[in-house]
């Protein structure tokens, strides 16, 4: 039982409540906007992860970003979506995790965010952490603990 509860009262590490890397949509820096709306599109997700030929992490491009980028004086300049490259448009101004950051760290950042990613040491992307995720191991803990509270005030 007392090692039931050490567990229950663990942080959890990044590296056991990230993405991981491969599972994960992203664009490269030299990608034109239009091949990052398309990802953007197709995948349903607002903003996705901007890397380097080396996999290194550069940034963060949005839906968002990208229509603010080619709305004219009065137009949608669609055309423009081909001219700029990623690297233009995309926020490198953004928060990132190591793996052996913990929960906390990563809920103090995600206040901010829909999502942070992860990186080594050397700037490599190694996956990212979502909002979607903190709140389910919240929601899960908060059951447990009441599960549990109401076990030892009924004993
Ligand atoms: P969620 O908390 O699951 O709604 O995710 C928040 C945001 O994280 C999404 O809107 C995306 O921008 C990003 N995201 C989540 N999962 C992925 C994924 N597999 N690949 C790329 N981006 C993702």
């Amino acid at each position: 039982m007392v090692s039931l509860e050490k567990e229950a009262l663990r942080i959890p590490l990044v590296s056991e409540l990230m993405i991981p890397s491969e599972k994960v949509a992203h664009v490269q820096v030299g990608n034109p906007l239009e091949h990052a709306l398309l990802v953007l599109v197709k995948s349903g997700y607002s903003a996705v992860p901007v890397l380097d030929p080396r996999f290194k992490f550069q940034g963060v491009i949005s839906k968002t970003k990208i229509l603010e980028e080619t709305l004219g004086i009065e137009e949608f300049e669609l055309n423009r979506l081909s001219e700029i490259t990623v690297s233009e448009v995309m926020d490198n101004e953004v928060p990132c995790l190591q793996l052996d950051d913990n929960m906390i760290d990563a809920m103090h950042k995600l206040i901010d965010y829909p999502f942070v990613c992860v990186t080594n040491p050397e700037g490599e992307f190694d996956g990212i952490v979502t909002r979607r995720t903190i709140l389910k191991q919240f929601s899960k803990h908060y059951h447990e603990t009441l599960k549990h509270t109401m076990t030892e005030t009924t004993l």
